[in-house]
């Protein structure tokens, strides 16, 4: 295929193959939703800890008058991000809420005034490495995937790295948020990419997408090709769909055959990997200057009335969320914040939603009854669905026994908690609150 007088570049197969993982029913239901932007709800709650490491520190007191933008909450000593309202209005208090994880955490209520003033924003100025980094840690981006660390860590690794991994994978049946970005902003996501790729000295960027993606994978060869180095340093590979591709460790395995040894980072292995979202945050960032303050997020689930990808003002609650979405054909029984395989029930729909969710999925009492739970038969399908050759039902037992050294030896800190051994046990074991508890005891000790 010609593109703008250059021969089209074709995707690359992957580096080495991925074991275990499950295949799971895709229910991309909203994959040609695209994005709709919600007008602001009366009140958000914008939560401090939004990211891996310390919580933000309220900067803002009841009564004060913020605009969309505004810093609310500074970066703590150390790991962690700044935090900026994402309507304008009033701050009605600050208090302690509920994360989707169950854990608590300061707050900032705003009243909006429906305006959505924004304060003023200029494009920062990147020509180095440090300005570059200083201006993601200034931007409030976080790993956008789910996973919340601050990118701004990512791009100053302690050791040399020569390949920049873009996790275009999404591989949780329903989420189709990345996917959207790869086709609604793909412009932004090649201005980071190419940016990152000068100033870190990358030699090679490898986006990694799954083969039930077709749109997507070509999207990105073809605004690859249109801007294609002569190295041909940035290629598309198309890996197949299997669940969990998009897990950081697998994706680095299937791009550069590279294993990522337990307690080691990817850059330990020459290797920065980031979410594709992420990459479209910084994009847009460097071109205008304005902070994280919103968030595209899938909506869909069996008891969900009209599924579709929306973006949010960070702090909306689940319930304002729904209700603009079209609210339910069937009652709730359960809702998730994130995917079905890693995301978390929450126990209500006041939680708000944070930097890093990507989905919210409510299903009805008829999906939720299947999900009851007998006795391990010991089938051993969790080993062999284990991408990290753990032995989930070995750390079952060890877990129910309170045995420490057990937990330790057969590994438990290596979990990623991604839900395959879990997926594919036929007495419906909660394998993956089990191995969160495990690790707790781990961790506590
Ligand atoms: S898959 Fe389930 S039933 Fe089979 S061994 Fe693992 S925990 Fe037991
Ligand atoms: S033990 Fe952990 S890493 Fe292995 S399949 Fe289960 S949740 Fe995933």
């Amino acid at each position: 295929m010609i593109l703008g007088g250059k021969k089209s570049m074709e995707f690359i197969k992957p580096a080495a193959k991925v074991r275990g993982g499950v295949r799971v029913p895709h229910r991309k239901n909203t994959s040609e939703c695209a994005t709709v932007d919600m007008p602001s709800p009366k009140t958000v709650k914008i939560m401090m800890s939004q990211h891996i490491g310390a919580p933000s520190v309220p900067c803002v007191k009841k009564g004060d008058e913020v605009k969309v933008g505004t810093l609310i909450g500074s970066p703590a000593e150390g790991l962690s991000s700044p935090i900026y309202s994402s309507v304008s209005g009033t701050v009605s208090e600050v208090c302690d809420a509920m994360l989707s994880s169950g854990q608590m955490s300061k707050a900032i209520v705003i009243e909006s005034d429906g305006l959505m003033t924004e304060e003023e924003f200029t494009a920062p100025t990147v020509e180095t490495k440090e300005q570059l980094i200083e201006a993601v840690k200034n931007s409030g981006i976080v790993g956008l995937g789910g996973a919340g660390f601050p990118t701004y860590v990512k791009l100053s690794p302690k050791t040399p790295v020569d390949t920049l991994v873009i996790n275009g994978a999404e591989c949780e049946p329903y989420i189709t948020a990345d996917y959207r970005e790869i086709l609604e902003n793909s412009d932004d996501i090649l201005r980071a990419v190419y940016k990152i790729k000068k100033l870190l000295e990358i030699k090679q960027v490898i986006f990694v997408v799954e083969d039930n993606k077709p749109k997507a994978i070509d999207k990105l060869l073809e605004v690859v090709s249109d801007k294609q180095d002569t190295d041909n340093s940035v290629r598309v590979m198309k890996v197949r769909s299997m669940y969990p591709r998009g897990a950081e460790k697998m994706t680095i395995y299937a791009a550069t055959g590279r294993r990522v040894p337990p307690g080691k980072l990817p850059a330990d292995v020459g290797c920065i990997v980031m979410n594709i979202t992420t990459l479209g945050s910084i994009g847009r960032y460097l071109e205008n200057g304005k902070p994280l303050v919103s968030k595209r997020l899938t909506v869909d689930g069996s008891a969900v009335a009209n599924p579709m990808n929306v973006r949010v003002p960070i702090g909306t609650s689940a319930a304002d969320i729904f209700e603009f979405t079209g609210g339910f054909k069937n009652p709730p029984k359960k809702i998730i914040f994130g995917g079905p395989m890693m995301g978390f029930a929450v126990p209500n729909d006041q939680i708000p939603i944070t930097k890093s969710s990507n989905a919210l999925l409510a299903f009805d009492e008829k999906t939720v009854g299947k999900m009851s739970s007998s006795d391990c038969i010991r089938c051993g399908r969790c080993v062999s669905a284990c991408p990290m050759s753990l032995m989930p039902a070995a750390i079952e037992r060890a877990q129910i026994l309170g045995d420490v050294d057990e937990l330790n030896s057969l590994g438990v800190r290596n979990c990623m908690e991604c839900g395959s051994c879990a997926f594919g046990c036929p007495a419906k074991r909660p394998l993956v609150q089990v191995m969160r508890l495990a690790k707790q005891i781990v961790n506590k000790r």
